[in-house]
């Protein structure tokens, strides 16, 4: 998966909507739902970008976010909140908050600020993965194969990003699926396959095979052809 998103928040309905609008996005995103889950989680995985209510059960935003900081996390926060006053804004901001967005918001809006914040990231870490001749930029979600732009949807993306994180790995379909759709597998549907073959197709469009198939086994980014059914 490409950029890793935690979302705190303890309202179900705002955060169903943000978790299932930024996974349809391609983003890798979990969710904690107060004070205690949202730092178990920070505390024991990397995270590209954070969003952060600031009213949670147990410690609210702005301690959980002060305590962050304090532990020397970097990593981009932007908080979600009712509150617009100024004196608030100033509060969240110097509690080292990267943005600000007040509910109720567009998911559009939230995109958008994502996007910058995952750039800004990605800018600081220079995160982008490169196998071969292809790229695959985190930030700005551009792939290019032998320095040309490819054209993939969001879930071709996604899993596009899976197999440049393994390259020369051998990759059963459920653990494929399972990470680049977020569900079970139940063995039975074809949309990997077909999601294979698009992206196999716009790849191949810029040079030869690197999505290998291995008989009953799975499939593997890039190597020897070896082993294809
Ligand atoms: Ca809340």
């Amino acid at each position: 998966m490409g950029f890793r998103i935690l979302v705190i928040e303890d309202e179900d309905e705002i955060a169903d909507f943000v978790v299932r609008g930024l996974r349809e996005e391609g983003y890798a995103v979990e969710r904690a739902a107060d004070g205690e889950e949202g730092w178990h989680h920070l505390k024991s995985a990397a995270w590209d970008v954070v969003l952060l209510d600031w009213w949670l059960p147990g410690t609210d935003g702005l301690g959980l976010l002060r305590r962050f900081r304090q532990a020397g996390h970097g990593t981009p926060v932007l908080m979600l909140t009712a509150r617009d006053a100024v004196s608030d804004r100033v509060r969240g901001l110097d509690g080292g908050a990267d943005d600000y967005l007040c509910k109720p918001f567009a998911f559009e809006e939230l995109l958008a600020r994502v996007r910058v914040l995952a750039r800004r990231q990605a800018q600081a870490t220079g995160t982008k993965l490169i196998s071969g001749d292809v790229t695959a930029d985190l930030a700005t979600q551009r792939v290019e194969r032998a320095g040309q732009p490819l054209d993939l949807t969001a879930k071709e993306y996604a899993l596009l990003v899976f197999f440049l994180r393994h390259p020369g790995e051998v990759l059963g379909r459920t653990r494929i699926y399972e990470h680049v759709w977020d569900e079970r597998y139940d063995g039975l549907s074809n949309t990997l396959e077909v999601h294979v073959m698009e992206v196999r197709k716009k790849l191949e469009a810029r040079g030869p095979r690197l999505i290998h198939t291995l008989r009953n086994r799975g499939y593997r980014f890039g190597g020897e052809a070896g082993g294809e059914a």
